[in-house]
């Protein structure tokens, strides 16, 4: 079974005309997966799930607590949220907070299931005591730091292939001696600093499909051996697809495809259980972005269907 984490509230954000982040992009992916995966939805072989909030003290165990009170009373500067870019409104921190206890439960039901997908998720830019570029907290640091209180996971590594840096993971998880950071970008891209993951792939401006995989999947598998995790948290952001408007990367809904279906059936003949976020993807008409987001479902629904098909236990 494949659960698929979600709330309405991911898309409930009253946003300036002409705001650049894709708000209406999670109602939209949603009704893409009720549309096309009705048979998988009626087989019980994809579950859909309602995500439920973290309180403020789960998120003060990653995040400084008087960023935290500042942020969610409203009183943070004004200066600090313009960095980090939404106007504050108490629906802000609703959806915050349920989108990051939405991954928090992804990498929860992954360790029961084998895999799970999150369709919100992915807010790397946050730190621990400041956020930026759309991110309040740090919901990838938060899921690795509450699986570790799993009896079957001593090991987390988060595998960030959205096209940006994952500044805010690093920072947060460098106090975590067993979450190991991986992070695929742009090197020429925003965050303009980028502090040490554990493992950084910067990547040139223009790769295109090809040598995007064979890099993605000789570090991944490297990493994996090296590290020897117990859970992959994974965000398969697509502003890595050549007609995002704040990536600079060539990969094609193809080569989505092809890095998620690789990344899943990797860790899955592996028994490592991978927790999925749909992380970043940019552009103006928001309905552009559910093609290359449902390709993490279908690679998903793949993996899934060649595994019942073979008899293979998740
Ligand atoms: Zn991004």
């Amino acid at each position: 079974m494949l659960p698929i984490i979600y709330h309405s509230i991911y898309s409930e954000l009253p946003l300036p005309p002409q705001h650049r982040y894709p708000i209406s992009k999670y109602k939209r992916l949603h009704q893409a997966v009720n549309e096309q995966m009705n048979q998988e939805l009626e087989s019980g072989c994809i579950q859909l799930i309602e995500s439920t909030a973290l309180t403020v003290d789960e998120v003060k165990k990653v995040h400084c607590s008087d960023y935290i009170d500042l942020l969610t009373s409203g009183q943070l500067a004004e200066a600090k949220m313009r960095r980090i870019g939404f106007p504050w409104s108490e629906q802000l921190i609703r959806r915050t907070l349920t989108s990051a206890g939405g991954t928090v439960a992804t990498a929860e039901l992954a360790i029961e299931h084998g895999f799970a997908i999150h369709l919100s998720g992915g807010y790397h830019h946050a730190h621990f005591d400041f956020g930026s570029g759309f991110c309040l907290i740090n919901d990838l640091a938060l899921a690795a730091f509450k699986a570790l209180e799993h009896p079957d996971v001593d090991k987390v590594l988060i595998i960030d292939s959205d096209v940006h840096h994952g500044d805010g993971t690093a920072t947060l998880c460098q106090n975590m001696p067993d979450v190991v950071t991986l992070s695929f970008h742009c090197g020429k891209n925003f965050p303009a600093r980028k502090p040490d993951s554990d493992i950084d792939i910067d990547l040139n401006r223009e790769v295109g499909d090809q040598e995007f995989l064979t890099t993605f999947k000789s570090v991944v598998e490297t990493a994996i051996n090296l590290h020897q995790p117990d859970l992959v948290i994974y965000d398969a952001g697509v502003d890595i697809h050549i007609d995002d408007e704040l990536g600079y990367l060539n990969v094609s809904t193809d080569g989505i495809y092809q890095r998620d279906y690789w990344l899943l059936n990797h860790c899955l003949n592996r028994h490592l259980p991978v927790g999925c976020v749909v992380g970043g993807g940019y552009r103006t008409d928001h309905q552009d972005l559910v093609e290359p987001h449902m390709q993490l479902i279908r690679a998903a629904a793949k993996v899934l269907s060649e595994r019942c098909t073979q008899n293979i236990a998740l």
